[in-house]
């Protein structure tokens, strides 16, 4: 493990750099390419920015989102591949995963404990709320200025990562970062907006059908959603429209583990798992082949939606009757 002055004078000798995020990305990940590729290319580099799926509509407003690159690795030169929030290799995405067995250097920047992607620097920092801290702080070690561009999307790495600084992920370090952002200039409550009170329609109708399979276990500690292609059709809305859906689950009163699936294609589910106080959700999603973080986890399932959802509730009430 290194430390971010190794990462900064690695990042100073490069000269040319592509930055890749998961896949499905999220605020954090996309907020964090970004950010560090800004940067980057303020400092004079070359540098590419890509990841194997589209961006969701509501981080159009990101500053640098066109030059986000989508689909497989560009054809591009690059002495220094730098990999953010990215677990394992897997969740690179296809394409991209043979980066890795490139003669590159590799940095690899992540916040979740036991993060597996090989480098030649790694950085691994589980405290973090969001690898968009750890590249506020890279910025701050290499000495340079954080412009509202660059803080914009530092600070929408930071807010969604910590579902608006509700998870206990969130530090006096988190807001004090955040404190620093809006005296540069970042539009808090303007990007909250963006990201949180646009929604279309279609999603207020998924929402409608969503919340009717609201179901709770007996003991009042689990909760679980769920969404399928047809509900996603009949409705007109975007996979992008599940995001935080999950909470609704979380949010009943007494409820520790909540539970969301998503029928991605036929026999074939997206599971995400958020626990309120004490259940480690990455445990339970690595039961399953997937990880993540103790308050936040996720995996994917083939199978059939009837014994896959009694399979993952038994694990979830075990998981929580464990706690006492
Ligand atoms: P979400 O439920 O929002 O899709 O994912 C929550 C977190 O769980 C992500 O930030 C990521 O760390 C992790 N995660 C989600 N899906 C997977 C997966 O399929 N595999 C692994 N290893 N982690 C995942
Ligand atoms: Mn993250």
């Amino acid at each position: 493990m290194n430390n971010l002055a190794d990462i900064a004078a690695a990042l100073k000798d490069t000269r040319s750099v592509l930055i890749c995020g998961h896949v499905m990305p999220d605020g954090d990940s996309l907020g964090s390419v970004l950010a560090l590729g800004l940067i980057l290319e303020g400092m004079g580099k070359k540098v590419t920015m890509a990841g194997a799926d589209p961006p969701p509509e509501i981080y159009d407003f990101l500053p640098g989102l066109a030059k986000y690159q989508v689909g497989l690795p560009p054809d591009v030169e690059f002495d220094t591949l730098v990999i953010v929030d990215c677990s394992v290799p897997e969740r690179l995405g296809p394409g991209f995963q043979g980066l890795l067995a490139g003669d590159r250097d590799i940095i690899i920047l992540d916040h979740h404990a036991g993060s597996s992607c090989p480098g030649k620097y790694r950085y691994i920092d589980p405290s973090a709320a969001a690898v968009g801290e750890i590249i506020y702080d890279l910025i701050m070690e290499m000495g340079l200025k954080i412009s509202p561009e660059v803080g914009m999307c530092l600070y929408t790495a930071i807010v969604t990562d910590t579902g608006s600084f509700q998870y206990d992920s969130t530090t006096p370090d988190t807001l004090r970062r955040v404190a620093n952002l809006m005296e540069i200039g970042v539009p808090a409550a303007q990007i909250n907006v963006r990201i949180y009170e646009e929604k279309p329609q279609a999603f207020f109708q998924l929402l409608c059908s969503a919340l009717s399979t609201l179901t709770t276990s007996r003991c009042g500690k689990v909760s679980w959603m769920m969404v399928t292609r047809e509900m996603l059709e009949n409705v007109g809305a975007k996979d992008e429209h599940t995001e935080g859906l999950v909470n609704y689950a979380r949010s009943v009163r007494g409820v520790e583990v909540a539970i969301f699936f998503r029928e991605i294609e036929k026999s074939n589910y997206k599971i995400s798992f958020r626990s309120k106080d004490v259940v480690d959700v990455d445990k339970l999603a690595r039961q399953f082949g997937g990880g993540g973080h103790q308050r936040a986890s996720g995996c994917t399932i083939e199978g059939e939606i009837d014994k896959i959802t009694s399979q993952v509730v038994a694990a979830a009430k075990l998981a929580v009757r464990n706690i006492g």
